[in-house]
């Protein structure tokens, strides 16, 4: 079962914008998630959740220090990237069914960041 919260924005049709609706990273991990968290099944846990903008955000890409400490900020951000095909447009083709609206598994801490489990980075971006 996908839990997303009620604030973010609905799935896009495939090929359109990415709005951070969240719903591909919640059900499965995409090829970087799958080497960083050796999960196929989501939720991955570099989804973090951004209240300020009301959307989801790959945390590997906006904090990738925080993922990928062993790289510098710049080349981590850069090779996330390409990794997870940022900007390219909706890929997803999963289909959300049953929609709960109370659904708000995750919730907001302040401008910072969450991620699945409640965890918190603490910080606006
Ligand atoms: S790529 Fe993922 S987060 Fe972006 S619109 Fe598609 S399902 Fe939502
Ligand atoms: S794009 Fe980021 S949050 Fe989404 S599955 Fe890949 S690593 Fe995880």
């Amino acid at each position: 079962m996908v839990s997303l919260d009620a604030r973010a924005p609905g799935k896009p049709d495939v090929g359109g914008p990415c709005n951070g609706c969240g719903v591909c990273c919640a059900v499965e991990t995409c090829p970087l998630g799958l080497l960083l968290f050796r999960r196929r099944k989501g939720p991955c846990p570099g989804l973090g959740w951004q209240s300020e903008y009301s959307r989801y955000v790959c945390g590997v890409l906006a904090d990738p220090k925080r993922f990928l400490g062993w790289l510098p900020a710049s080349l981590g951000r850069a090779l996330v990237f390409r990794w997870i095909a940022a900007g390219k447009g909706c890929d997803s083709t999963a289909i959300l069914m049953d929609v709960e609206p109370s659904s708000t598994s995750t919730r907001a801490h302040g401008s910072g960041m969450t991620f699945p489990g409640g965890e918190s980075d603490g910080g606006a971006r």
